[in-house]
């Protein structure tokens, strides 16, 4: 059996036929939100409704990294290489210190409680950008049921005041976001808001030189599931979660290929010595592939 599936010949160069798609490590719940440190070789991830972040490196295998996580959700790290979290259960996301302690950058706009903070990226600027859509007060399964008090957004926060500007306020329900390479686009799913069958899609907007995305159009349409989470490689190709796997989207919005995987996939992480090789949190399962692609994510 093959674990990948090609859409275009391109993509025979961007995968090896001798590197599997291995689990790497099963039995959580529902992961999400994978971080890769290379100084420290291992990978943090959540298993948001078990309320943990786990640790994986290929020396010690699975450890417990943080019980009580509020939920978190998504990942990233900032330029002086620290942990950047959303958390479903105190609805904020914070920063982790070299020293341990949590810092919380943002848990409010406008005087009212964030939804739900999914999904993280930092431009190279400091600015910490996320999405607040309602998944974790939806339900008491990934946080705790609330009422929505916020519009379903993107934001982008300082880094030092914590102070928040709406980015992004067209979409039904923002999920995992992206800058390609230079910074001049970023890419965000939308996955609708849910119960609705919203359409499920991703958008990239221009970054203008004051900052603002500009220009919101689609993007791509993954032909089976949906765009959870993505990372994007030094070429500029998404690699996006979707139902079947890992899907490989060209910066003009063409499928390249597939990496085939078992379970529903949510979420993606660049990692290991040179970043060639991509880690993918799917349902209840790490797994981990090789490729002759390298990411491009900080760190
Ligand atoms: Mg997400």
């Amino acid at each position: 059996m093959s674990f990948f599936e090609s859409h275009d010949p391109v993509f025979d160069r961007f995968v090896l036929g001798n590197a599997p798609v291995k689990q790497l490590a099963t039995g959580f719940d529902w992961v999400e939100g994978p971080v890769w440190f290379g100084d420290h070789d291992c990978l943090l991830f959540s298993d948001i409704p078990s309320h943990r972040i786990l640790r994986w490196s290929e020396r010690d295998g699975i450890s417990v990294f943080r019980q009580q996580s509020n939920y978190a959700n998504g990942h990233t790290r900032d330029r002086q290489g620290r942990l950047i979290s959303c958390e479903h259960g105190l609805r904020r996301v914070t920063r982790t210190e070299h020293d341990g302690t949590i810092t919380v950058i943002a848990d409010a706009y406008g005087g009212r409680r964030l939804n739900s903070p999914n999904d993280v990226v930092v431009k190279s600027d400091g600015t910490i950008w996320f999405s607040d859509p309602h998944y974790g007060i939806m339900t008491d399964y990934e946080g705790f049921r609330a009422p929505s008090e916020n519009p379903l957004v993107v934001y982008r926060a300082d880094p030092d005041t914590g102070a928040l500007d709406v980015m992004v306020d067209d979409m039904n329900a923002p999920n995992g976001l992206a800058f390609s390479p230079d910074e001049t686009r970023l890419y965000v799913a939308d996955t609708g808001r849910m119960f609705l069958n919203d359409p499920t899609h991703i958008r990239v907007y221009d970054i203008s030189d004051d900052g603002r995305c500009r220009n919101g159009r689609h993007f791509h349409t993954i032909d089976n599931g949906m765009a959870d989470g993505f990372r994007v490689d030094t070429d500029g190709n998404l690699w996006s979660s979707a139902a079947d796997g890992v899907h490989c989207i060209a910066p003009d919005g063409r499928l390249l290929g597939k990496i085939l995987v078992p379970e529903l996939v949510s979420n993606v992480c660049f990692g290991g010595r040179a970043k060639h090789q991509l880690f993918i949190t799917a349902t209840t399962s790490l797994y981990r592939v090789t490729l002759v692609r390298n990411g491009a994510q900080w760190p």
